[in-house]
């Protein structure tokens, strides 16, 4: 019976790759401090500009920047350094989403395909996609291992330290967070991951219950996830988060009320940027002031939305992402949507690292009510802002009346306090702080879960613009 054995060559992890090489490359906390953490800019712009030569000779082997590229009639060759970066047409998702379409089911942007499986180990998660199918990514050794170190970085740099107790809620299934943290905290801090996933995966009281049980000092998750978890804790079970003597929360705040979530847990709150194809991109030291790239890895430009013109530092617009360490699906000039800016001027903690400020918004969100840009974050600041509420909301848009206004509703959840104080003074906050007159509707604690499903997933729904669905 042994000859119908299977005998084919099987790709080992632990052979695909030169770690001593990759960590020399990539230096993990603690070298990284001694290291790119305060390279000087020109040391730091060389190793860039050898870096990205080898990440426009990968990209050209792949189909989907040969079509992309060659339709801007571009050639190999055409860019030969940093400097040229610029006359490279960006994408989008919306290309990707093409690429799919026109290959499926994993489009041609990646340059590996499953079956590459056989020459190398591969691991697919995908984006937290809200509409249609997840966009799948699979990862190369390379890449995956990369990332784990990028998101050891950001761990220490914020003060997980070895030994620490980490809970993960990330939801723990398709999406790349979950898993990524686990590998960066495994492997890159000497913390003990602990994965209780989103509520969905872990009830969210079972999951205080462990956090006081197992001695958790720290916590990851999405800031609406944090808020829930520290009421459900104080409101339902009784337990003072502050109680559980968490000594840091890691979060992606973007305008989120930092200060409300610290106050709950009393523990500082970190931010930090990372997106599902590249992983941890920035990350905040401890000193809570921008966000600090991880410039080895990745080159990150601030460009104006339309004509893809980069900004001045202190200059708000789209973030374009090139990666600088990917084998598949390599990314030259990525066109996140997301709305930053970069910091002029320098940390005080001595990084060399330029840094990324907060994330205002994802701008293929922004709504456009009567004329005015509205980040829906920038209403659930807002929100948050208001101790009356639970800090949920969820913006309705819709036309209204016979003329066909512009309207938004903008539901918030009470926590105590009266619905129609509560309704006037947002009223007031959402104009001043807005600019644009919105309907201001408070509901009960629980009631926008339907529309949000905070208590499921740790991706939330904040919008619903119907203003071009027929009636
Ligand atoms: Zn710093």
């Amino acid at each position: 019976m042994v000859g119908l054995m299977n005998h084919e060559h099987v790709p080992y992890y632990w052979q695909s790759l030169d770690f001593a090489r990759l960590t020399a490359d990539y230096p993990p906390p603690p070298a990284f401090y001694d290291t790119v953490y305060c390279m000087p800019r020109e040391q730091l712009r060389a190793l860039q500009e050898k870096r990205f030569i080898a990440q426009m000779q990968r990209a050209w082997e792949i189909p989907f920047f040969q079509r992309h590229w060659g339709e801007a009639r571009m050639q190999a060759g055409d860019i030969k350094s940093l400097d040229d970066l610029t006359k490279i047409p960006p994408y989008t998702v919306h290309d990707i989403r093409a690429s799919i379409e026109r290959n499926p089911p994993f489009g041609d942007f990646m340059g590996v395909t499953p079956a590459d499986g056989a020459r190398m180990p591969l691991v697919l998660q995908t984006s937290g996609g809200t509409t249609g199918l997840p966009r799948p990514m699979l990862y190369a050794p390379q890449d995956r291992e990369t990332m784990a170190i990028l998101g050891g970085r950001r761990l220490s740099m914020q003060g997980v330290k070895p030994g620490d107790r980490v809970l993960v809620t990330y939801s723990l299934g398709l999406t790349n967070g979950g898993f990524m943290g686990r590998e960066a905290i495994w492997k890159y801090s000497g913390a003990l991951p602990v994965m209780t996933g989103s509520g969905a995966s872990t009830p969210t009281r079972r999951q205080i219950e462990l956090a006081k049980a197992w001695g958790i000092n720290v916590i990851l998750g999405f800031p609406a996830y944090l808020r829930h978890m520290a009421l459900v804790a104080r409101d339902e079970l009784g337990i003072d988060p502050k109680s559980l003597g968490l000594r840091l929360l890691g979060s992606h705040l973007g305008v989120e009320d930092r200060k409300a979530i610290e106050d709950l847990w009393g523990a500082p709150c970190m931010d930090s940027y990372g997106i599902n194809e590249t992983g941890m991109v920035a990350s905040e030291c401890q000193h809570q002031d921008g966000m600090h790239i991880h410039e080895d890895a990745v080159i990150i430009e601030i460009c104006n939305a339309e004509n893809a013109r980069p900004l001045a530092p202190g200059e708000r617009g789209n973030i374009l992402i090139t990666s600088l360490y990917k084998y598949s699906a390599p990314q030259i000039r990525f066109n996140v949507n997301d709305v930053s800016a970069i910091k002029p001027g320098q940390c005080v903690c001595g990084s060399t690292l330029a840094r990324l400020d907060k994330i205002f918004g994802r701008a293929d969100n922004m709504i456009k009510l009567r004329g005015v840009n509205v980040f829906p974050e920038a209403v659930g600041a807002l929100v948050a802002e208001d101790v009356r509420c639970t800090g949920e909301y969820f913006c309705l848009v819709e036309r209204a009346g016979a003329a066909g206004r512009e309207e938004m509703t903008v539901m918030v959840e009470l926590k105590d306090g009266e619905a129609d104080a509560v309704q006037s003074s947002l009223d007031r906050r959402f104009k001043e702080g807005l600019g644009v007159k919105c309907i201001v509707r408070p509901v009960a604690r629980g009631g926008l879960d339907a529309y949000t499903g905070v208590a499921q997933t740790s991706k939330i729904k904040r919008v619903l613009d119907r203003r071009n669905e027929k009636s």
